[in-house]
């Protein structure tokens, strides 16, 4: 079922918690919506959120090809744990043998273009794919994660593909999500004790200094640069940022 903008909105108004949020999804959108996980301290928590609202909710991962083995780690561990199934997602592998071999296999880092083109190649045009067949999905995204973050909503119509995005922590702190993980002590990714409080492709990923913007490890030889592989960013700030 389509929504608009409105709609949605009159629904966030009588959203009060990030359980709520899940709840609508699961009456509303299962089994056409799935959770997009990358197995951060957000998808951590909300994971175990959606498990005791319905178990037989969706889960998917984009395997990029380029990830840490924790990150392989921790996605057993929920597998298990959960007894859920995990919808690996991988790119293409014509258009990533035909980037790496006419770029380079560590393309990202000798231009801005060449890294857009990689998380487009590995990451977008795969979740693209999955998103056609579904009505919503679940993102971990939190309000104060990054000024193109800013104005998202609980429940937002994801214009790009036509569907509906549920952000159910969208208003927790980075200490709600630890207060959570810890309250019910849940599997987690083991890089986000070492410094990674962002978690993406092992090359593209390091860890922060105390202090440190939280996502100042992504990209981190990008200076002035939205730290951003362009899943999250709306229709209007595309074109005004020109980013994919
Ligand atoms: Fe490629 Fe890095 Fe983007 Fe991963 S994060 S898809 S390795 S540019």
């Amino acid at each position: 079922m389509a929504y608009t903008q409105k709609e949605l909105d009159e629904i966030n108004a009588g959203l009060k918690t990030a359980q709520d949020a899940i709840s609508w999804a699961s009456d509303n959108l299962h089994p056409r919506v799935a959770k997009a996980s990358s197995f951060g301290a957000e998808d951590a928590a909300i994971i175990h959120m959606m498990v005791g609202i319905n178990p037989e909710f969706r889960f998917f991962t984009l395997d990029t090809g380029r990830l840490p083995q924790e990150t392989y780690d921790i996605m057993d561990m929920v597998r298990k744990t959960y007894n859920v199934k995990i919808e690996v997602l991988f790119p293409d592998a014509a258009e990533v043998e035909e980037m790496v071999r006419t770029r380079g296999v560590n393309l990202f880092y000798d231009s801005v273009e060449n890294r857009k083109l990689c998380c487009q190649v590995r990451k977008i045009n795969p979740i693209n794919k999955i998103l056609k067949e579904l009505d919503g999905w679940i993102s971990g995204l939190r309000r104060d994660q990054t000024q193109v973050r800013s104005n998202a909503r609980m429940l937002e119509m994801d214009e790009a593909h036509g569907i509906v995005k549920i952000n159910p922590i969208i208003d927790w702190t980075w200490e709600d999500v630890w207060r959570y993980i810890r309250q019910h002590d849940i599997p987690y990714n083991s890089l986000l004790d070492r410094g990674y409080p962002s978690i993406g492709c092992q090359p593209c990923t390091r860890a922060v200094k105390p202090g440190e913007d939280i996502r100042a490890g992504r990209w981190w030889w990008e200076q002035g640069q939205h730290k951003e592989c362009g899943l999250h960013i709306g229709q209007e700030e595309k074109v005004r940022n020109v980013r994919t």
